[in-house]
């Protein structure tokens, strides 16, 4: 039976991408070596961290003064690298969901932290506007898709000091102004590549202004010096990472995909909101395109497990909520294909009609 991964992360990956890694796993470019046993400085893969790095700046369109880094460490890293780098005296935080709070957490160690906006009291259903982002912060964080919650910031704000963004389960989802922004950063096993890898875009002349020392392998600057090989970097998953962008170019691009994305996403949020048994969990402006939570309706709670299960018998992975929205979450990632989400669509419609 063919199986529908709707896992929230790590996550879904294009099937040629999981194809051309194991390709390379056994024999990579035809050198009879595999990609497992090479040097990391050797031609070969020196290559492809580079063609990685100028399909970064090519998908993304980021401007000149910036550099990709593909580091360890996941996204949890870069929640203590930020303030590590950037907090002299104070930050301000938005905080959208738990990743968004476990980010905040970690400045604290670093000195004085606003938190300018939450939605926690609402359990994170929704983004909050009106905020004012302190002008003697020395940045401002957001997370702008709050993966557990299945929440989105659609558009890129403006921000009056260094604007950070945890951009783990959206980046590559949609075209983003990235002169807006300090660093974007984010684990690459939602939308890229497998787990053991990060990506961190950053504006270079937003470093040297913090008077701590900050250890070397944690400090942007020796990464920008020597091009993300300071040490190992995690070599299978950056070449899964290229093959990833390799894939997205060939489709089209960023605004291509948007584009499925949003269809992708109306599809569902259409089925869920006209069906009797379901309801969506976010306030519709603030819905992502790439994580959609929803829970049965009060008066169908008794069903909840057995549609998990129904689900399940047909093929859908990965769709059980997070613990702390409950009910269910559908993960619908670039590689996602529409048939897959109309698949649980289907499987919807027809557990419906059996009670
Ligand atoms: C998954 C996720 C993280 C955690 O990533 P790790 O690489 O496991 O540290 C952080 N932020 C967001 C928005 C995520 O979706």
């Amino acid at each position: 039976m063919k199986k529908h991964n709707f896992s929230a992360g790590p996550s879904i990956l294009a099937h040629e991408v999981i194809e051309k890694t194991a390709q390379a796993v056994l024999d990579f470019n035809g050198s009879g070596l595999s990609i497992l046993e090479i040097s990391h400085r050797s031609k070969d893969f020196e290559a492809v961290i580079e063609e990685a790095r100028q399909l970064f700046i090519e998908l993304l369109e980021i401007p000149e003064g910036y550099s990709v880094l593909f580091l360890g460490g996941g996204a949890s890293m870069q929640f203590c690298m930020v303030p590590f780098n950037l907090m002299e005296k104070k930050a301000a935080y938005l905080t959208t969901g738990v990743w968004a709070s476990k980010a905040m957490k970690e400045a604290k160690g670093f000195g004085e932290v606003v938190e300018v906006a939450s939605s926690k009291d609402a359990n994170y259903t929704f983004i909050p506007k009106d905020f004012v982002i302190p002008t003697d912060a020395d940045y401002f964080h957001i997370t702008t898709n709050n993966t557990i919650y299945g929440t989105e910031l659609h558009t890129d704000l403006d921000s009056p000091v260094p604007l950070i963004a945890d951009m783990s389960s959206d980046i590559f989802s949609r075209p983003i102004d990235i002169s807006k922004y300090g660093i974007i950063y984010g684990g690459a096993q939602k939308n890229l590549a497998p787990a053991g890898l990060a990506f961190v875009i950053i504006k270079n002349d937003i470093l040297g202004k913090v008077s701590r020392y900050i250890p070397t392998m944690l400090n942007y600057q020796t990464h920008i010096n020597e091009a993300s090989m300071f040490n190992t970097p995690p070599v299978l998953p950056i070449y899964s990472a290229l093959e990833t962008l390799r894939w997205m170019k060939a489709n089209g691009g960023v605004a291509e995909l948007n584009k499925r994305n949003i269809v992708k996403a109306e599809l569902l949020y259409n089925a869920i909101d006209n069906s009797k048994m379901f309801v969506g969990t976010a306030v519709k402006e603030d819905r992502s395109i790439m994580n959609v939570c929803f829970v049965m309706k009060p008066e169908y709670k008794e069903f909840e497990s057995e549609f998990l299960k129904f689900a399940t018998a047909a093929g859908m992975d990965g769709i059980k909520g997070h613990r702390s929205v409950g009910g269910y979450r559908a993960s619908i990632y670039n590689a996602m294909p529409i048939e897959s989400v109309q698949a649980l669509i289907d499987c919807m419609n027809e557990f419906e009609k059996q009670h």
